[in-house]
């Protein structure tokens, strides 16, 4: 029998490893057509021959303006719409005040986090219609601090912003904004930034994948406008 999404297109940014590789394979477990990106080249291809024959991969670096639009032009060629639009990518940077902040390390995760959704959604737009889900991988760092993590939590303010923003424009044309906002999740992302963090007690890439998996598929007409999902302790 086919799977739920059979016939979609979905395309997941950040999705050769961690919580983007999870979704894309929840994605693909119900025949989605499921494109990935990143910048790895090597991971990338992995990543798609992991998730299946339809899988496929799409180098993009998506701080870069052009690199989108080449992604998106291909995309447009192979398959003419997209029917889910996760925006998962993103980096954590490194740990530090303020004061001890590069101003380099500050436009990474900006131009990651904040500038490149809003370059993927934007090149996104005209491929989405009615009926489509655009769920952003924010964080509970859009509405808690974490000290040592200021554009980190800048970045992930700015994105909730955005999305919030993104939903009331496309609402009109039927189009679904989730707001994904996962705490601790054992990643590699926490290399960035803080080796030792105790990632056993962290949940899992696939405990996100589900969730998100089940928020796409409400029922037509009902949409899920913001998952939280923390460890049953509420802490790591
Ligand atoms: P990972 O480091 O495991 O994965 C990050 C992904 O983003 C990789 O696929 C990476 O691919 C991609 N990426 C990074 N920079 C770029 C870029 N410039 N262009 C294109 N792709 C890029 O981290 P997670 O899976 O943990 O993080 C995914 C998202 O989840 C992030 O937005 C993060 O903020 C969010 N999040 C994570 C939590 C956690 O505890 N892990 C909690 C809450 C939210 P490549 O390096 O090949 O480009």
């Amino acid at each position: 029998m086919a799977g739920a999404l059979s016939g979609k297109v979905a395309l997941v940014t950040g999705g050769n490893r961690g919580i983007g590789f999870a979704i894309a394979k929840a994605l693909a477990g119900q025949d989605a057509t499921v494109i990935i990106t990143g910048r790895d080249a090597q991971k990338l291809k992995a990543a798609a021959d992991d998730l299946g024959r339809t899988a496929r991969a799409a180098e993009c670096d998506m701080r870069d303006e052009t690199s989108v639009a080449q992604a998106f032009a291909g995309i447009k060629q192979e398959f003419g719409k997209l029917d889910i639009l996760v925006n998962n990518a993103g980096i954590a940077g490194p740990a530090g005040k303020i004061e001890n902040l590069n101003y380099a390390d500050w436009r990474d995760v900006l131009d990651t986090n904040l500038t490149g959704l809003f370059l993927v959604t934007r090149a996104a737009l005209p491929l989405l219609a009615a009926g489509a889900t655009v769920v952003n991988n924010i964080s509970i760092a859009a509405k808690t601090v974490f000290p040592g993590m200021a554009a980190y939590n800048a970045s992930k303010y700015g994105a909730l912003g955005f999305t919030d923003s993104l939903r009331e424009e496309v609402r009109p044309r039927g189009i679904r904004v989730i707001s994904l906002m996962p705490g601790a999740v054992d990643t590699d992302i926490w290399q960035q930034f803080w080796l030792q963090a105790p990632r056993k007690k962290m949940m899992s890439p696939e405990s996100i994948a589900q969730a998100v998996l089940t928020a796409i598929l409400m029922p037509e007409g009902t949409a899920m406008q913001e998952i939280a999902i923390v460890p049953t302790s509420g802490k790591l």
